[in-house]
């Protein structure tokens, strides 16, 4: 038989804790535990420990835990609240982001807390009466006779609509804590402790677009799919599963289904969106839908205030909110006895995060659920190919749902040669004949369309053609853009404004023109050639206010607009039934991105605004332009076909050994010294093959393809890799000796999103 040693110095020890400080913690220290603390202390709750020369506020990490050899411990000064602010399972994760992508810890804890958590805010605890039911007349007939504190106490309650807060009542009715506590022992009134809710009052999705609140009966497909996943969830042990579905197959319903089942059965859940902001029904939807399980929904997304992130926060801790929706960092939330993390768009690129720690929120999404043993879905109706990989592999569950609820028809594709049609074309080229006359149609059967058109302002760039200049932006390498509403030319990158010149900033021509297209110029045509064609047009320029945006999409709702011209903000998760055009104007636009996910992309844009199309019961049409016809993402696109787009662009992908084949990391240098900036890149990658010949497949350094953004000069390196960590554990070391000052900068990007 095995006997274990006993081992002085790595023997678990009660007294020692880890715990990682927020400043300067890119690690976790050790700390003894002072006596007072030794039975309560958990994961996840804040203390304050001395670092060097100061204190800090930090998150116990580890407890027991080893105490290191022959050292002497300092000691946890004081533990700031009792409610944890992380749970057990976010501490590992954590520790695997930092891993995985390349950063401290202390970084990564920026990024899971909110600020106010992390500078130790304390949860505001309320003690909330209620009356559990109203007293016979003849009890407090007595009642107000033997004590008439306490019947005062039961009027007062009886005359609120909510429950009434314990410290407010006390001193409002000058009573004393005994009377209530009597109340309490004879079971007439009920008390429960809440943190402010100030998140439920400021809530902008409070009156989200009222949807139906009555579930559908489910078909055959939702059924099955909600039949495997219950089946994970029961299991407890980890699974992720892939829900591909087509546009309008019913995803929603079958979140919906499986979130109620793990709230009934006393579990909490995440449900992830690309944007909250752009996704105000399947707020509204997941709201109507939670209510009669008395479960509380947290919204979480980029325009809570500090107060509001913090109240959020700690209601999840707290167990009183059991599901959260919301953007990517809603993947940390904080919620106890999380069983279900849905990730719904899994495909969207804004879930990956473009700075750091830069972290894939699905990815991280099926990391969390695989260290707890919970269940992640993944939905799409256009996975990304990294995915479908995984789910043909076997390694995730596929749910496919192939058609539209209650069989109504995909959306029929038309193909439009805009190299033909410019032959054609008589004046404006941007709309072609066959879209202008499924727009008359449509107004004329009052009928909706909406317009697509990946590109905000009203023309693209101002070329002279003297000296075949394209004006940039004096601060980055790309061109300036035209904006039509204030007449100036704008920087896309950053945002550099100037009044729109006249003539060639370079060799003065008064010949220069504007050329390309953007919103605003597909708004002008139209209101030219359908003058009572109600229009609204949303892209960045037009919705500074995302209520504004709400209220947009509910007036067209409504019908109090014919048409929705606007970019990627209108692509995803919008189900109006009355549309049954979609115009797709430059279907080539995501084609021309530097990037070797471009046919994936296009793909998937397509796909995805198209399905924006006959949602309803009448039948849809989608009118694609492009110059490109026969490329693979519009032949596939048009042929609804994404097993056949993902096997020819997988044999591609493979021939090259791109993702998902290995993962790549970008590696950007940048700095204001163009030469520096290429020096340091080239002192890297020869130090790094000097070092560690053959760790990975390397390609450049070479200029990024916006060479220059905000004055900084940029170059990137490309690695291929089978595995990150071993990679990472090899460069990192390497920063130290080659980056020495700060003029140089350089971002390590894992799995890069982003190619630019
Ligand atoms: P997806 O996210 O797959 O594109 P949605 O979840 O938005 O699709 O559902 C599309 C539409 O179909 C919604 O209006 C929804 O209310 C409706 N729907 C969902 N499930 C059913 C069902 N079983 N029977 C009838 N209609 C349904
Ligand atoms: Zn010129
Ligand atoms: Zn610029």
């Amino acid at each position: 038989m095995f006997l274990p040693v006993p081992d002085l110095f790595g023997e678990i020890e009660p007294g020692v804790a880890e715990v990682v400080p927020f400043d300067g913690g890119a690690r976790a220290y050790s700390y003894s535990v002072p006596a007072a603390l030794k039975d309560t202390l958990q994961v996840g709750q804040l203390v304050r420990v001395p670092l060097g020369g100061r204190t800090s506020l930090g998150v116990v990490w580890k407890y027991p835990a080893e105490a290191p050899p022959a050292a002497k411990l300092r000691s946890i000064i004081l533990l700031e609240h009792e409610q944890p602010v992380l749970t057990p399972d976010v501490c590992k994760l954590a520790e695997w982001m930092a891993g995985y992508y390349g950063c401290g810890l202390n970084s990564v804890l920026e990024t899971v807390l909110p600020a106010a958590v992390r500078k130790g805010v304390r949860p505001v605890l309320r003690r909330l009466l209620t009356l559990i039911a109203p007293p016979d007349a003849e009890a407090l007939a007595k009642l107000r006779r033997k004590a008439p504190r306490q019947a005062q106490v039961l009027d007062y309650l009886a005359a609120q609509k909510e429950p009434a807060d314990r410290a407010k009542l006390v001193t409002g009715l000058g009573i004393s804590q005994q009377a209530v506590d009597g109340l309490l022992r004879a079971g007439v009134i009920k008390e429960d402790a809440s943190v402010l809710w100030r998140v439920a009052y400021n809530d902008p999705f409070a009156e989200a677009e009222s949807v139906p609140a009555a579930g559908h009966t489910l078909n055959v497909d939702q059924l099955a799919a909600v039949a495997s996943v219950s089946q994970s969830l029961d299991s407890k042990a980890f699974k992720a599963h892939l829900l591909h579905g087509v546009t309008g197959s019913g995803k929603t319903e079958v979140y919906v289904a499986l979130i109620r089942k793990v709230v009934a059965e006393g579990g909490s859940a995440i449900f992830l969106v690309p944007e909250v902001a752009l996704t105000p029904q399947t707020v509204g939807r997941l709201r109507s839908r939670l209510t009669d399980l008395g479960a509380k929904v947290v919204v979480w997304h980029s325009h809570l205030s500090a107060g509001e992130r913090f109240d959020a926060w700690m209601a999840m801790s707290l167990g009183q909110a059991r599901v959260v929706v919301g953007a990517r960092s809603a993947v940390f939330a904080p919620l106890p006895n999380l069983r279900l993390i849905v990730v719904d768009e899994e495909h969207e690129p804004s879930f990956k995060q473009g700075e750091t720690p830069m972290y894939h929120g699905r990815d991280v999404a099926v990391m969390r659920a695989s260290v707890l043993g919970a269940a992640c879905v993944l939905g799409s109706a256009t996975p990304s190919l990294e995915t479908w990989k995984n789910a043909t592999a076997g390694r995730y569950v596929l749910n496919s749902m192939p058609k539209r609820v209650d069989d109504r028809p995909m959306p029929a594709f038309r193909i439009v040669d805009m190299r033909r049609e410019v032959l054609h074309s008589k004046g404006q080229n941007v709309l072609s004949r066959e879209l202008v006359d499924g727009i008359h149609e449509r107004l004329r059967k009052g009928e909706q369309a909406i317009l697509f058109l990946n590109r905000r302002g009203h023309s693209r760039s101002l070329v002279c053609p003297d000296c075949g200049e394209a004006v940039q932006c004096p601060r980055c390498s790309v061109s300036l853009t035209l904006h039509s509403t204030d007449h100036t030319a704008r920087c896309h990158l950053c945002d550099h404004r100037e009044p729109a010149p006249a003539v060639c900033p370079k060799c003065r021509s008064p010949k220069v023109r504007w050329k390309g297209y953007g919103t605003q110029k597909v708004e002008e045509v139209i209101h030219r050639m359908f003058p009572r064609a109600r229009v609204a047009r949303i892209d960045a320029d037009t919705m500074g206010k995302k209520d504004l945006f709400r209220k947009v999409l509910s007036d067209f709702r409504a019908g109090r607009y014919d048409m929705l011209l606007g970019t990627q903000m209108i692509a995803k998760g919008l189900d109006f039934p009355r549309v049954t055009l979609v115009g797709i104007i430059d279907a080539d636009l995501s084609l021309q991105l530097p990037d070797f996910r471009a046919a994936e992309r296009t793909f998937q844009l397509l796909t995805q605004v198209a399905g924006r199309a006959g949602r309803g019961t009448l039948e849809g049409a989608v009118v694609v332009q492009t110059f490109q016809p026969a490329s693979d993402p519009v032949q596939f696109a048009k042929r609804l076909d994404f097993q056949g787009f993902a096997a020819a662009e997988l044999i591609k992908r493979s021939e090259f050994g791109y993702p998902p084949e290995r993962h790549l990391i970008r590696h950007v240098f940048r700095g204001r010294n163009v030469e520096k900036v290429n020096f340091v890149a080239d002192a890297w990658v020869k130090e790094l093959e000097r070092l560690h010949p053959g760790l990975a497949e390397i390609r450049g350094p070479a200029p990024c393809p916006f060479e220059r953004v905000q004055d900084q000069h940029r170059v990137h390196i490309w690695y291929f890799v089978h595995g990150v960590k071993s990679f990472l554990a090899a460069a990192l070391p390497l920063r130290a000796k080659i980056l020495g000052d700060d003029d140089v900068i350089d971002v390590l990007d894992v799995d890069a999103q982003d190619c630019g």
